[in-house]
């Protein structure tokens, strides 16, 4: 059989993948897809031109002006050449044999990036749903934990992975903020895994990272906020250094696309022999929940070395400060109410009058805020994931929302 073309690379259709990105869709138009699996295919070029519309018209585009609903940050081009390699290549950290130099670009991301959340090793996950779920795992294996508390305010993943792990869960009242209680904390923590949540999804509340050492073993999940520890800002997450396990989301803050997101354990030796498996057609023990594992450290690790740590801190920095000022106009509008002072790049507010709620979400410019149910109550959140909001032009958006209402 002659080669098949269509595993090596063709440039020119390629390049036409990439002006394809450029362009302007109106709409992504489901109708344009057959209805059967066909059984004769229309080739891969021709798919490039049936698809941009449905998949570049139709996506939401976290890049743009006004984007500041939700943690998906846009990712910098630098990440989407490398995943192309990635795509080529398809490496499998599973097996050395199959990724010789990818492993080693994981390890260095990790060796990198531990020592800001006072760690000391870890490995990548596709999500801190996973990170969260291997974390606890460590946990019931290292410290015989029987339970998990965390605030009520916690990600669902907590529960889940206490649920998947066969561990009690317990959550723990909440301050005004969101922000566990300390006093609510059980004196007696012997047996149990406690939980501390680093810029929470609703409202970005940090819970007091002082308790981090007082259970036997704690997990500090800052899928979200984790990234401050890299800026300028990281003191707001003071104490993540006395924890046992850490989870980031690298496809929130660290502007990776997804799947991508790293769990850190205090004394990955421990925790590694406790959560690795061995098979027969293995070299090397598999670490933690993934069998086959991308080398999603590839863009993460172009990203750093693009930016360097000043970069990235720069970056974060901006995002914390579109936060700040954004809360500071809702602080000053008086037809407006914010929730609380954001700690973490989460603003959640409200009209003032709550009988206008619907009718002001519907107005704000399309994509801009999201929204989120507080002590039974709706407010509005804007999440600063997008350095590239254009502040000005989102808070005209607002104001021109309330025109025209009673
Ligand atoms: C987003 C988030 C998670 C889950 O992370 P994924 O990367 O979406 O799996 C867990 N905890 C917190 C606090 C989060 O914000």
């Amino acid at each position: 059989m002659r080669m098949d073309k269509e595993f090596a690379p063709d440039k020119e259709a390629l390049r036409h993948a990439i002006d394809l990105l450029g362009e302007q869709y109106s709409s992504g138009e489901p109708g344009l897809l057959p209805s059967t699996f066909s059984d004769h295919g229309i080739g891969s070029r021709a798919v490039l031109d049936l698809l941009a519309p449905l998949v570049l018209g139709g996506a939401a585009r976290l890049d743009a002006p006004t984007s500041f609903a939700h943690m998906d940050p846009p990712t910098p081009w630098v990440t989407w050449a490398t995943t192309l390699w990635n795509a080529s290549l398809n490496q499998n950290l599973l097996h050395p044999a199959t990724s010789p130099t990818a492993r080693l670009i994981e390890e260095q991301v990790v060796h990198w990036l531990a020592p800001f959340f006072g760690m000391a090793g870890g490995h990548m996950t596709p999500g801190s749903t996973l990170a969260n779920l291997t974390a606890l795992w460590a946990a019931r294996e290292c410290a015989a934990v029987k339970e998990v508390i965390a605030a009520g305010s916690a990600h669902m993943s907590v529960g889940k992975a206490a649920h998947l792990l066969g561990l009690r869960f317990r959550t723990l009242p909440t301050d005004s903020k969101g922000a566990m209680l300390a006093g609510a904390v059980p004196e007696d923590m012997a047996l149990t895994a406690l939980v501390l949540t680093a810029g929470s999804t609703s409202t970005g509340s940090v819970d007091p990272l002082s308790l981090a050492g007082k259970a036997a073993w704690t997990h500090v999940d800052a899928a979200w906020a984790g990234p401050l520890r890299i800026s300028q800002h990281s003191d707001v997450l003071d104490g993540i250094e006395d924890a046992d396990s850490v989870s980031v989301s690298a496809h929130k803050w660290l502007f990776q696309p997804k799947e991508s997101a790293l769990i850190f354990f205090k004394d990955p030796i421990k925790a590694n022999e406790a959560i690795s498996f061995d098979g027969p057609y293995l070299s090397k023990p598999n670490v933690g929940i993934l069998g086959s594992h991308s080398a999603m450290a590839v863009p993460l690790m172009a990203t750093l070395l693009a930016w360097g740590r000043s970069g990235l801190a720069t970056r974060i920095g901006h995002c914390m400060d579109l936060s700040a000022r954004f809360s500071d106009f809702v602080r000053s509008h008086q037809r407006l109410s914010l929730f609380a002072e954001p700690e973490t790049g989460i603003v959640v507010w409200r009209p003032r009058d709550t009988a206008c709620f619907d009718q002001v979400f519907q107005r704000l410019p399309q994509g801009s805020t999201s929204m989120t149910t507080l002590n039974g109550e709706r407010w509005f959140r804007n999440v600063a994931a997008n350095p590239n909001v254009d502040l000005e032009r989102f808070i005209a958006g607002v104001l021109k929302a309330f025109d025209a209402l009673p």
